[in-house]
């Protein structure tokens, strides 16, 4: 067998393993990426779904993006160009009215269903903003690992979280009561703390169920929200945009980034086992029987497919074994994409020309109550008669993606169970309830069904066979307080780095988790160059 060497090899490139590579090649390693998929890009990719029509086909907005990473990959040289919608959302209300929340519009909105909680709105944004900018200088530093051992491992750690103490303590004392909240509170009682009224409530909370399959009354839901706040777009913070060509093109200007640092791209390339001699990773093998050598060896998987189906149990310690096959995986998540012959005609805002509201992202779902009752029902049947139901009309704002006059749409459906209830497969249920979905938005726009000329359906089973996300979890895993921060994956290996020697983790499963950030890949990268020259220097010391 033919060995390739390398000195870093990266097992998935999804949009946080090209940003591992770009930075590791930008630093002179010599970076191979193995990806299963023919194309790159994870679930951040655009395919054509229908004869002339395309779109992202999972992640479909985007915010989360570091700027850091935008600019230092050099992403618009290498083609993307993300801009913003005209509107944030728009939600049709139980009552036959509907809220529009967007700049300079949210107040004199939410005064039509509420005047006094149109007069918090500004305290409420400023609090979660000052919050938001601390939490956001915290997404591209590793977190403090909680280390075994003496003094001389604890003290590196030590110093991280008096720094990152040192942050946090720039809030003052009311932010740092709120934070606290955030992040043990349910989304739930934290917006009912703020505000009367349904809809607002609504718009806010959605962020706090976005592939958290939780009610929003469920503790650590209002982290979720926030984590849905740290983005920007262009500069402009707490906005969502769209990326011009889809979530594709942002993964596509990566890999040109990676490859023209030097990165060795290999699609089709789906590695079967990581390779581990005398407690180390070597390097890792493909179905196709290539074997592959590194230095460093770094996964962008969910970190229960790497150690779980990628490693041989008996290389592990136990207890790391067992915590990551009780990793929390599994998203209510329902993906859709429609090609449409015509705008939806909305009941509470008529009219097929495109607006403003055509632009946002639509949300079905018109209360907490709504949203509680979608999650206890998809409990207990594996999902509910009135789900919710988010819609984006992206070829609103971009005209690459279907032919002139037509539209295409991503809805991304949540409250739907990972797993049905007796052990029944989503493939029995995938197209009636692609039809439930269809039909939930035609009540609010009754030429929706009839405009639909042809469907993409991701069932959270399709998004685990698809992507390699575990349950259909977009986020890697679960972003709750026992699997955040310098707990994630685990506590003890905060850091990117797993129990064997030589073995990285740079995905969504570590800090800062899900979304398209880059930056887990971005972290991931520093940590990786951080040994390669603990190495250096050990060698140099031993030749001397
Ligand atoms: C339906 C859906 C909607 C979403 N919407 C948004 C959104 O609008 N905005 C946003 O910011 N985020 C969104 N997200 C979340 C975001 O897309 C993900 O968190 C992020 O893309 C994960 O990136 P990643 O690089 O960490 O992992 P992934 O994108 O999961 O990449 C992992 C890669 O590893 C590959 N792989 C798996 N197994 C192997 C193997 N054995 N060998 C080689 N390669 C392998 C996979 O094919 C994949 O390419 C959404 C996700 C989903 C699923």
């Amino acid at each position: 067998m033919i060995a390739h060497h390398s000195d870093a090899l990266i097992i998935g490139g999804g949009h946080n393993g090209l940003v591992c590579a770009a930075y590791l090649a930008a630093a002179g390693l010599k970076v191979t990426v193995l990806e299963r998929r023919p194309v790159v890009g994870g679930a951040a990719v655009t395919e054509e779904f229908h004869p002339g029509f395309r779109n992202s086909v999972a992640a479909y907005t985007v915010s989360l993006l570091n700027p850091k990473i935008i600019r230092e990959l050099e992403l618009a040289a290498h083609g993307l160009r993300v801009v913003e919608r005209r509107l944030a959302n728009f939600l049709p209300t139980e009552d036959g009215r509907y809220l529009c929340v967007g700049a300079g519009r949210t107040s004199t909105e939410v005064a039509k269903f509420s005047p006094p909680d149109a007069a918090r709105l500004d305290a409420y944004s400023l609090k979660l903003d000052r919050i938001a900018a601390v939490l956001r200088e915290l997404v591209l530093q590793t977190p403090p690992n909680v280390v075994a051992g003496g003094w001389r491992q604890a003290l590196p750690e030590l110093l991280r979280a008096a720094r990152l103490g040192g942050r946090i303590s720039k809030l003052d004392m009311s932010l740092r009561r709120e934070l606290l909240q955030l992040l043990a509170a349910s989304a739930g009682d934290y917006l009912d703390g703020w505000f009367q009224s349904d809809p607002i409530k609504a718009v806010y909370g959605f962020d706090g169920i976005v592939g958290n399959y939780a009610s929003p009354y469920t503790p650590g839901s209002a982290y979720v929200l926030l984590h849905h706040v740290f983005g920007e777009v262009n500069g402009k913070k707490g906005v969502w945009g769209h990326a011009i060509g889809g979530m594709g093109a942002i993964t596509q200007a990566m890999a040109r980034s990676a490859a023209a640092r030097g990165a060795d791209i290999r699609v089709g390339a789906a590695v079967r086992e990581v390779l581990v001699e005398r407690g180390r990773a070597i390097g890792a093998v493909t179905e196709t029987g290539e074997a592959f050598h590194a230095s460093a060896v770094i996964s962008n998987l969910n970190p229960r497919l790497l150690y779980l189906k990628l490693l041989d149990a008996a290389v592990l310690p136990t207890d790391f074994r067992e915590r990551m096959a009780r990793w929390r995986c599994g998203s209510g998540t329902f993906r859709m994409n429609v090609a449409l012959s015509e705008l939806p005609d909305f009941r509470c805002l008529p009219g097929r020309e495109s607006a403003d509201h055509h632009t946002a992202g639509i949300i079905i779902g018109p209360s907490l109550a709504y949203m509680e009752r979608a999650y206890f029902d998809a409990r207990t049947r594996g999902w509910s008669a009135q789900p919710i139901v988010e819609m984006l009309i992206p070829s609103t704002l971009d005209d690459s993606l279907a032919p002139a006059g037509q539209h295409v749409a991503s809805l991304f459906c949540q409250h739907v169970a990972p797993q049905l209830p007796q052990g029944e497969s989503w493939d029995q249920h995938r197209d009636a309830v692609a039809d439930l979905m269809i039909n939930t938005v035609d009540a609010h726009a009754p030429n929706f069904k009839a405009s639909v000329l042809g469907r993409q359906i991701m069932s959270p089973l399709d998004l685990e066979r698809t992507f390699g996300l575990i349950g259909g979890d977009i986020f890697h895993g679960a972003l709750s307080l026992d699997q955040l921060f310098s707990a994630r994956p685990m506590l003890g290996h905060g850091n990117y780095r797993g129990p064997l020697p030589g073995l990285y983790m740079c995905g969504s499963g570590t800090h800062p988790g899900g979304g398209v950030t880059g930056a887990p890949g971005h972290n991931a990268a520093r940590e990786v160059l951080i040994d390669f020259r603990r190495r250096r220097l050990r060698a140099g010391h031993r030749t001397a």
